[in-house]
């Protein structure tokens, strides 16, 4: 099959490109390198630098290639900078969103997987929270992705787009070969700057909170390792082949873990201390997000591979030791 990949150079955009490159599928990339690294994108994959809100590149995009499907990472993604920049959210994430469905329905291209997140659930009212727990953000990141959600939905009845919403918890890990990973700029995530604190680029790690009613106290997140995510996506375009609307699959491994027990799983990984210290907790965390991805398992077939957590840290560590990662 031929994707369009919107954000291919991105965090889980480039694991994805890779995947489908494993599988001999074909691919175009498409980002805009706001965020994304052009290097995390093999040479030898079709690239165009351009944004999804520009209606113009894509309809030349959709003119010169006949694509199966899109995924589309593109978005910004930092829960904090949302809450003082919603319109910069609501502009990427859901305006943007709407000038690329215009254009794959202009091109008649009718399959789509959208990443969406564990943040269109808002406060959990769940041990493990599934695709039927209520969905009320707490923040405008959260809610732009649930916007898309429901547009794919108004769209699947209007014109019959078939979609995939793929609702990431904790993204996590990299290619274990080494070359791609996770990069962002600020770093704002657990695991990144876990490692980071480990190879002492910059101050020790804060811990954001140890007075959560949690076992430790910390905060307890589900991660997921990102080639896990990447085949859940082409698992999804699979699904939409047969079947017609828009889809819903919640992705995690069903496990949480918490701050301290990432540090100490780092330490037994590294085999070196991280350094950090205790800091006030940071707005808008919950204490406790873990999925359940049954429906996922059973109706895409779904089976995560790099379930353990220290393989997970392994993944990503081996990338942090990459010169000039
Ligand atoms: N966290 C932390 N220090 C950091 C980054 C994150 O203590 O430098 C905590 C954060 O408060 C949350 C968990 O680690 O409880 C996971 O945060 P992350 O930003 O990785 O993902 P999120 O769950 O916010 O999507």
């Amino acid at each position: 099959m031929k994707f369009l990949i919107c954000g291919g150079a991105g965090y889980v955009g480039s694991h994805m490109v890779r995947y489908l490159d494993s599988k001999q599928h074909e691919v175009v990339v498409y980002d805009d390198l706001s965020t994304g690294h052009r290097e995390a994108v093999s040479p030898d994959v079709a690239f165009v630098q351009g944004d999804i809100g520009d209606a113009a590149a894509l309809s030349r995009l959709f003119a010169a290639h006949r694509f199966d499907a899109v995924i589309h990472f593109c978005a910004r993604s930092l829960v904090g900078e949302s809450v003082v920049k919603p319109y910069l959210y609501y502009g990427n994430n859901v305006a943007n969103t709407l000038v690329l469905l215009a254009a794959m329905r202009d091109a008649g291209v009718d399959r789509l997987v959208f990443s969406s997140t564990a943040a269109v659930f808002g406060h959990p009212q769940a041990d493990a929270i599934d695709e039927t727990h209520p969905t009320e953000p707490i923040n405008p990141y959260g809610q732009s992705k649930l916007m898309v959600e429901r547009i794919l939905a108004d769209a699947a009845r209007a014109y019959g787009l078939r979609s995939v919403a793929l609702r990431y918890f904790n993204a996590a890990g990299a290619d274990p070969s080494g070359s791609i990973g996770e990069g962002h700029d600020p770093e704002t995530h657990l695991i990144p700057n876990v490692l980071k604190a480990v190879l002492g680029q910059g101050a020790a790690l804060k811990v954001f909170g140890a007075d959560y009613d949690t076992r430790d106290g910390t905060c307890v997140r589900d991660y997921i390792h990102v080639n896990d995510l990447a085949s859940a996506h082409l698992l999804a375009i699979e699904y939409l082949a047969d079947h017609a609307g828009a889809f819903t699959f919640n992705l995690g491994n069903g496990e949480g873990f918490s701050v301290r027990e990432v540090i100490a799983a780092a330490e037994r990984v590294t085999g070196r201390p991280v350094p950090h210290e205790l800091a006030p907790r940071r707005a808008g965390d919950p204490a406790t997000l873990v999925a359940s991805s049954l429906k996922a398992r059973e109706r895409l077939g779904w089976q995560p591979r790099i379930t353990q957590l220290d393989e997970i840290l392994a993944s990503a560590w081996r990338w942090h030791l990459q010169p000039g990662y």
